[in-house]
């Protein structure tokens, strides 16, 4: 793979990342707030294999990086095994304090299973940067900011099919080594 061949066409992070300005937006996660069956709906409504952490809806900054399997299993184990813990249990992945919000059940805190942080670049990094990134850190995903707002994800796929669309190229024939 020599991607500076393949990328010569100028093209940048924000011409590779997901969402496409017609998918449904990028599935977050927010440092606090959502409930441990909100948590789970995002979960079973989609199948991707992590979730970007933010701090709130209306501050889309990147708290984390959240992988779908550790999610699912540290639920599913704190339903069964954690006093208290239910559907309607608040998730945190802040930093752990004493004090439990009043009347609600105990919340459930996620921070150790969360990557605090993950690699990051802006929406204008030209690709062949990005791909050496991929290449050098071994990475299976990025997220793209701009001005310090989350905006979307690029995965190594989706990386390894925008090469093949340019190159006419079976993606399976292009191989990171
Ligand atoms: P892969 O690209 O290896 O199949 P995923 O299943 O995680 O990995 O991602 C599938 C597609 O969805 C990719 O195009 C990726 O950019 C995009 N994607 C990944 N995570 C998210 C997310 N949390 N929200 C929206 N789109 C995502």
């Amino acid at each position: 793979l020599e991607p500076k061949d393949e990328f010569e066409h100028k093209t940048l992070a924000m011409d590779v990342m997901r969402p496409r300005r017609s998918d449904p937006s990028l599935s977050v996660l927010t440092q606090s707030g959502m409930s441990v069956e909100q948590v789970e709906a995002v979960i079973a409504d989609t199948s991707y294999s992590g979730f970007p952490v933010v701090v709130s809806q209306e501050s889309p900054r990147l708290v984390g990086f959240v992988l779908r399997r550790d999610l699912v299993i540290s639920i599913d184990s704190a339903r069964l095994c954690q006093e208290g813990i239910v559907g309607a249990s608040q998730v945190l992945f802040t930093e752990p304090t004493l004090t439990q919000p009043h009347g609600g059940p105990p919340s459930l805190n996620l921070r150790s299973i969360m990557d605090l942080s993950p690699l990051a670049i802006t929406d204008q990094t030209p690709m062949d940067i990005t791909v050496d990134i991929f290449r050098k850190l071994g990475l299976r995903q990025c997220l793209v900011t701009q001005n310090g707002r989350l905006l979307g994800i690029i995965t190594k796929k989706d990386i390894l099919k925008h090469m093949a669309q340019m190159t006419n190229r079976d993606p399976e024939s292009i191989l990171f080594n």
